[in-house]
Parts: C-alpha cells; sequence; structure tokens
C-alpha cells in the first residue's frame, strides 16, 4: 500500500518516464496526483444513430469501418485519414488530421465507438478528429469522462490512465480529513468515494455527490485554517512602535494624499503601533496610489530605527517602485537600495552587506530579495506589492527574514468587501475607494473584428502623435489543449510588423519568455524604443507607462471582467487621453453585458460586483489569486450557502476542540495545508 507522499513514480503502471511528464504539472506525489481535478467533463454517455445526428451535435455514434482508412498528404506537415463508416442507419464520413498511425488501427469491418462533433447536412454527415475507440476496449467514450488540465507532454489518457493508478493504491487508505460526525451531520459522501466519482463519475448524480463533499472539505479546511491562524497570531506580540511625525513625509509629496489614502495609511500605523504584528491588506483600485501608502509605512517604520522592505513581483516593477521612492525617501534620511535578479554580484555583495549592518533603511526589489545570503539587522516591515503575484511561500519567506516583522499586503484586484473579508479571513483589510483626483476616465469601446483596418489606423493616428499602444494578442483555444500563448504572440506580432505596421516598431512579451528578457522587451517599451506592444495578459498587472494611451483586447469575450480592468487599467495612467478598444465578434448575452458594464463605468469596485453578479466569483480566487491553500474545487460564488455550512461546522468543532486532539487526521491535514504560512505570517 501506497502512502499519500509516496512520489508518483513508484506507482505500479506509472514508472520513470511517466512520472517526468506528470511531473511537468507539477504532481509530484500520490496526493497531488489523485488531487488533480478535472477542469470539467464530456458526458459522452449518449450514443446516436448516424441518421439522428444533427449538424453540430457532438454524440458518439457505434458505426463499422466500411472502406480501408487513406492516408494523403495534402501539404507539408498535415497528413489526413479518411474513412467512411457506416451503421444501420446510414453514413459518416471521418477525417483524421495528423493522426497517421490511424490508418493501421482501424480495420474494415470492425466496430468502432467515434465521439465527435457532426457536420454536414442530412444526406451526408461528418466528424472531423473524432475520439476513436474500439467497441470491445472502452476507456473514454460511453461514460462521463474528465477533462483534466493539462501540459505539453501529458494527454488526457496519460493522465486519466495515470489517476486510475494512483487511485486503485490508495482508494483503502485515504485519511478522512473530515470528521465522521461532521460528514454524517452534511450529509456527505465518504472520501474513497469522493475521490473514485470526481475523476470517474459513475453518474451525474455521483459526481455531484463528490464535488459538494470536496468542496465542503476543502472551506472546511480553510476556514479552520484561517480561525487558527488568527488566533495564533493574536497571541504574538512585538514592541509597539512609538507616534512619528508624518507631516515632514507628507510635506515631502509632490501632491496631496487622498482622504482614502490618508486613512489607509493611518490604519497600518494604529497597526503597527498596536503591539501586535500588522497583517494588513490594502486593496485600491488600478491607479489609486497604493505605491504611496507603502512609503508613508515604509517611512513611520524607518522613523522607528527599524528596517524596511517591498517586494514586487517583476523586475520592471521593482524599478518602477525603486525610481519613484528613492529620491523622494532619500531627501527624508531614509537610504534606500534596489536589489533585483540583475542587480551585479558585487553590488549585490555591497548591499546585503549594508542591510546586514542596518546602513540601507528600505530595500525595494523583487524575489531576489528573498534569495539566500540576504539579511536584514531588523525587518519591522515587509511590504508586498500585487500580491496575487506571490505564492504564500515567497510572501512568508520575506517575512521571516525578520523577528515577526508588519506585514503589509497590496492589491489591485478590487474585491467586494464581504468577499475580502472570507477571502482574507486572516487579514486586516483597507480600502482605498477614491483615485487621485483629475483622472480623465478611459473611453471604452466595443467593436467586432471587421473594424481591424480602422483600429490600425487609429492606432497609427495616436502613434503619429507620439503615443504607444498595447495589443493583447487574440488566443485560439485547441481543442483541449492549452492555447499556445508564445506562437499566438510571435505570429500576431509579425504579422502586424511586416503588413501592417512595418515603418514602426513593433514588440512582443508573453509568459514563456524568461524573467530577464520580458523586462527587457518592458523596459524598452517604458523607454518608448517600441511603439506597439503585443502581449498576452502578462502586463495586466502593475505595469506603468504613462505614454502608452491605447489598449487595444482582441478577443475580448475570452476575458473575465476583472480581467478586462485590470488591462485598461495599463492606460490613462498620464496626461494623455486614453483609449480601450474591445474586440470581438462573439458576442453572446453574457459577452454583451460584460462588454456593455467596460464601456459605462472605469469603477474597480463596480466592476467587480457585476462581475460577480455575472458569473460568480471564480475570477477572484483562482489559487494564484489568493496564494492560500486549498480552494480547487469549492468557488465561493456559487457554494455561497456551502461555505456558511462549512463555516458554521468549523466554528462549532473548535469550539468544542481547539487543539483537535479528537480529530487527528484534520489536524494533519492542516498542518499540510498551512505550514508555511502558520509558522511565518506571525
Ligand atoms: P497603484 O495603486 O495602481 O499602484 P500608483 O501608486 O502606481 O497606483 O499611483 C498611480 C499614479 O498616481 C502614480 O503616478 C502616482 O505618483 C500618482 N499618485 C498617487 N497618489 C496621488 C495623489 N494623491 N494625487 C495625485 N497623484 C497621485
Ligand atoms: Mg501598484
Amino acid at each position: 500500500m501506497a502512502d499519500l507522499s509516496t512520489n508518483v513514480r513508484f506507482i505500479k503502471g506509472i514508472g520513470e518516464q511517466r512520472a517526468k511528464a506528470l511531473e511537468k504539472l507539477g504532481i509530484e506525489t500520490l496526493r497531488d496526483l489523485i488531487g488533480w481535478f478535472p477542469r470539467k467533463y464530456d458526458d459522452r454517455t449518449e450514443t446516436k444513430r448516424i441518421a439522428d445526428l444533427a449538424p453540430g451535435e457532438t454524440a458518439c455514434v457505434e458505426a463499422m469501418v466500411a472502406t480501408e482508412p487513406r492516408l494523403s498528404h495534402i501539404r507539408k506537415g498535415m497528413d489526413l485519414v479518411k474513412l467512411r463508416a457506416v451503421d444501420e442507419s446510414g453514413v459518416l464520413d471521418v477525417t483524421f488530421f495528423n493522426q497517421t498511425w490511424l490508418k493501421n488501427n482501424l480495420h474494415v469491418g470492425e466496430t468502432y465507438i467515434f465521439y465527435g462533433k457532426a457536420e454536414g447536412n442530412l444526406l451526408r454527415k461528418t466528424m472531423a478528429s473524432p475520439v476513436v475507440e474500439h467497441e470491445s476496449r472502452r476507456e473514454v467514450t460511453g461514460r462521463i469522462v474528465p477533462i483534466y488540465p493539462l501540459t505539453a507532454g501529458v494527454s488526457q489518457l496519460i493522465l486519466s490512465r495515470s489517476i486510475r493508478q494512483g487511485l486503485d493504491q490508495c482508494a483503502d487508505i485515504l485519511p478522512d480529513a473530515l470528521p465522521d460526525e461532521v460528514r454524517q451531520a452534511h450529509n456527505l459522501c465518504r472520501i474513497g468515494y469522493a475521490y473514485e466519482n470526481i475523476h470517474f463519475p459513475e453518474s451525474p448524480e455521483a459526481l455531484d455527490l463528490s464535488r459538494r463533499r470536496l468542496a465542503f472539505e476543502e472551506l472546511f479546511l480553510f476556514t479552520l485554517g484561517l480561525k487558527r491562524m488568527r488566533t495564533h497570531r493574536e497571541t504574538v506580540s512585538v514592541p509597539p512602535c512609538k507616534a512619528v511625525d508624518m507631516g515632514e513625509f507628507y510635506a515631502a509629496l509632490p501632491f496631496t494624499l487622498t482622504d482614502a489614502q490618508r486613512r489607509c495609511i493611518d490604519e497600518a500605523i494604529a497597526d503597527m503601533r498596536s503591539g501586535t504584528p500588522m497583517t494588513r491588506l490594502c486593496q485600491g483600485d488600478v491607479g489609486s496610489g497604493k505605491t504611496m501608502v507603502a512609503a508613508a509605512c515604509a517611512y513611520f517604520c524607518v522613523k522607528n530605527g527599524r528596517q524596511a522592505a517591498l517586494m514586487a513581483p517583476t523586475e520592471i516593477l521593482a524599478q518602477q517602485h525603486y525610481a519613484g521612492l528613492a529620491p523622494l525617501l532619500e531627501k527624508l534620511g531614509v537610504r534606500c537600495a534596489l536589489l533585483t535578479g540583475s542587480t551585479t554580484a558585487k553590488t549585490k555583495r555591497s548591499i546585503t552587506a549594508q542591510l546586514a549592518e542596518g546602513d540601507i533603511d528600505f530595500a525595494i526589489g523583487t524575489h531576489a530579495l528573498i534569495s539566500g545570503g540576504v539579511e536584514f539587522r531588523d525587518l519591522g516591515l515587509v511590504v508586498t506589492d500585487e500580491q496575487h503575484r506571490f505564492g504564500v511561500a515567497q510572501r512568508s519567506d520575506l517575512a521571516a527574514k525578520g523577528q515577526h516583522p508588519h506585514v503589509l499586503v497590496m492589491s489591485a484586484t478590487p474585491i467586494p468587501r464581504t468577499l475580502a473579508l472570507i477571502l482574507y479571513g486572516d487579514l486586516d483589510v483597507s480600502i482605498i475607494d477614491q483615485l487621485p483626483p483629475g483622472r480623465e476616465p478611459v473611453d471604452t469601446f466595443a467593436v467586432p473584428g471587421s473594424y481591424h483596418p480602422r483600429l490600425y489606423a487609429f492606432i497609427r493616428k495616436l502613434v503619429a502623435e507620439g503615443r504607444q499602444a498595447y495589443i493583447v494578442c487574440p488566443m485560439v483555444e485547441e481543442n483541449d489543449e492549452l492555447p499556445d500563448e508564445r506562437k499566438a504572440v510571435t505570429a500576431y506580432a509579425k504579422m502586424l510588423q511586416q503588413e501592417v505596421f512595418p515603418d514602426l516598431k513593433v514588440a512582443y512579451v508573453h509568459g514563456k519568455m524568461k524573467a530577464r528578457e520580458k523586462d527587457a522587451v518592458m523596459s524598452a517599451f517604458a523607454a518608448g524604443e517600441s511603439h506597439i506592444l503585443v502581449s498576452t495578459t502578462v502586463i495586466e498587472v502593475g505595469v506603468d507607462v504613462p505614454n502608452a494611451a491605447v489598449m487595444v483586447i482582441e478577443n475580448a469575450e475570452r476575458f473575465g471582467l476583472s480581467q478586462l480592468h485590470q488591462l485598461r487599467g495599463r492606460v490613462g495612467r498620464g496626461k494623455h487621453k486614453s483609449y480601450c478598444v474591445l474586440v470581438s465578434d462573439n458576442q453572446n448575452e453574457e459577452t454583451r453585458q460584460r462588454i456593455k458594464v467596460m464601456t459605462k463605468t472605469t469603477d474597480g469596485f463596480k466592476i467587480a460586483e457585476e462581475d460577480l453578479r455575472l458569473r460568480g466569483p471564480g475570477d477572484f480566487f483562482g489559487q494564484r489569486q489568493h496564494g492560500l491553500p486549498g480552494l480547487r474545487i469549492a468557488d465561493i460564488g456559487c457554494d455561497t450557502l456551502l461555505l456558511r455550512e462549512a463555516q458554521e461546522a468549523a466554528e462549532q468543532l473548535l469550539e468544542r476542540d481547539p487543539e483537535l486532539v479528537t480529530c487527528p487526521a484534520t489536524a494533519q491535514r492542516l498542518r499540510e495545508l498551512f505550514t508555511l504560512k502558520e509558522s511565518t505570517l506571525n
């Protein structure tokens, strides 16, 4: 019997090679493997007669191969295998692209199941690249089939077979993190049943039961973890900071802070003076001026004789902060330094030494700040910018460099307050709900794809006026595979450069580039060395290029409201009139509504509320965004009732048994999920 921490390579039937492939998905242990939940399901239970297939309909067909499969090369890199299949009702012409091996694997006279989308008319039915398997060996048809998130080199079949092997190894030993009485009180199925049916659902009902149980478990553990962290934190005490005359700082600023900024600063200062470590989330819409809140807190901390650090998720953001803050703070006697991945070894050595000696008061940087060898003499405050880009681990690694430093987390993802309280249950929340005066709202337009010529002419006109443009690249999702952003971005940029803007400089950036390459492209764009930047959503966060005056978002229907809003926030940051153009041909009702919200308002919190109303908060609660463990199945928006149930159950359990002595499996699971945080976020 395997332990859940067993490496997948030791699981029967998986082996070295598959384990390597799985590793690319971050699947290393048996626990990771069975916890790799499907992204969606295909209901392939329905089998239709060929004659009954409506054009456009997706279904299984059970049909006999009637003609020898024919292979043809239509051009380089494109091979077709064609055949005709029949059932008692009709004829189906099937084409496979680039699956030449099928020529020898499909035999005349034998019956296969074809699952795919039917096309053609009533007389002639066709299917392109259906899923196919022999009628006697049905694995991926005739049932509800899980569709997993994938990466190159791992197919659906490999994953589902591996998960099958994994489940067979551990079905009987799965520890149940839900105490029995909780499970029974809430009518939840057993853990083994849940894992089995979340991957290989027997029926839609079994899938529902399993999903409900696993979602409940996540929410339950999540609540327990947050509550315990808060309790734990409240027991820590640190020497309270003394009052500081902030007047000097405010007087040095080139502008007056907004009331909202002042309130956030006051709240943070009150925390730091309280005697318990601050753990505060400062939330403010794009452009609301969070950086100055960070600067004020750093100033306060340094005037208390301690050091402060500001960590940004990218090199360019770190540089931006340093360039903006260092001149201001140095004047006030705060010694600043910039430390990023591209800091030379020599400079880094000198900065590290000064940090350890206490000769630098305020370190601004990237994750280089948390690398080994960086020590602070007395780190009193840690600020992380755009926090959802950091995992919990990174945030806490930085905090671990001090003795219970105060922690201030900045986020530009506007989250309605009620949700923020759930999501950041362990943090205090300040909201900057006001923009600096004099901002002109970005004009937002929605256009169909046929407007491209006009759109390009518009970009050209703005560039002639000295402005720059962002274009968020279109992306096609290829079947079940993840879209290849690299290909999409480079191809689109190349087309624009060669065919549309041969006389301008078109640059591009995508998430698959190395951090350093990415930052180089971004810096060049910030310096005005390129006119048009084609990109994926990697530019969604924080980047401040005030000269960029237009943001074009292709396939706007593919983005959630919050994401559209973040993207739009990249323009309208300077004195130039700015525009956002949403390009979309796919105008279903939902898209239309979303786009209407975008053209109607620029208020991030209003947009967040609308987003929540339109489609639930999936967007806010992705693991990546909150950096908290555990929520991979539950959706706090759709599962609000379940959340309340789980919260109540967690509270009752803690009242009964605060140390969780009666449910060791629960305690153990919590330790696995929350260790990093518990030990370091105070
Ligand atoms: P974000 O909240 O998106 O991080 P920033 O801190 O980058 O916003 O601020 C956006 C811009 O607004 C910066 O150029 C900053 O200097 C400016 N700014 C910040 N606060 C004020 C203010 N109170 N009045 C005028 N401009 C401000
Ligand atoms: Mg910012």
